[in-house]
């Protein structure tokens, strides 16, 4: 344990030197995109956009966006393009993006990546996208979507099998009962990855083929999965 605390501290030490700029996370779903995103968060000081999260507070409020994106979403289904862009234009229109971004689940189609390329080209200021997505396998995937459970208030990640709570179905930190999400049960999961593979496999070959891709092992404890993920950003943005 010693030598992966070490290997992160080494990462955080040189994560402070770079400045990030606008990083893509990418992965299957259950891939520990949220999860690594909020690691990175802390570490860079720059803000996670998820556009899940985004779309699901839409949901929640029950505004036109979300009436829109409910039934898709429950699907396991794409939202479109056109909300989604505008959804994340108007989030990068706040200040606290200047220095970078963690984009968490977008772009997930080649058209929402082609417009971020040309919104990021259009600024010159703007350092380029890199791309890290995370790999899980299929096996690995599936437990982690079934067995996941969200604190409502402070928005914990929990796993059933891998990381439970002291007391079943109670959040540790603020004692509200956990909720599963709708689209965590086996038939959406068969749905996301069926959608990942044919919209969202396409973007990873585009940022591969721009050398601004990388890939991490997401098997592993989440310290060492962050470490992964800083040493890959360092990579790409040293070109
Ligand atoms: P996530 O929390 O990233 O797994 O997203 C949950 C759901 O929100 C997805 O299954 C889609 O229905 C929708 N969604 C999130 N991000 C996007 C995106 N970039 N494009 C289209 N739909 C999205």
């Amino acid at each position: 344990m010693a030598s992966l605390m070490t290997e992160l501290e080494q990462g955080r030490e040189t994560g402070r030197k770079i400045l990030p700029g606008p990083i893509l996370l990418m992965g299957a779903p259950g891939s520990g995109k949220g999860t690594q995103a909020m690691e990175l968060v802390k570490l860079w000081g720059i803000p996670q956009i998820s556009t899940g999260d985004l779309l699901r507070a839409n949901v929640a409020h029950g505004t036109e966006l979300g009436k829109a994106a409910h039934g898709i979403m429950d699907r396991g289904n794409l939202v479109p393009d056109s909300i989604v862009n505008e959804m994340v234009a108007v989030r990068l229109q706040a200040p606290d993006t200047v220095k970078g971004y963690i984009l968490d689940g977008f772009p997930r189609t080649l058209n929402q990546a082609g417009w971020l390329d040309g919104r990021v080209s259009g600024r010159p200021e703007s350092l380029p996208v890199v791309a890290v997505s995370i790999h899980v396998d299929y096996n690995g995937l599936l437990r982690r979507i079934t067995g996941r459970r969200n604190c409502p208030v402070c928005q914990t990640i929990y796993n059933i099998y891998s990381k439970p709570p002291k007391i079943s179905g109670i959040c540790d930190v603020e004692g509200a009962a956990l909720i599963q999400r709708a689209d965590d049960t086996e038939q959406v999961f068969t749905e996301r990855m069926r959608a990942y593979i044919a919209q969202t496999e396409p973007v990873v070959d585009h940022y591969r083929g721009m050398g601004r891709f990388a890939e991490v092992d997401g098997d592993r404890p989440i310290d060492v999965v962050a470490a992964g993920i800083v040493a890959a950003v360092e990579r790409l943005r040293s070109k």
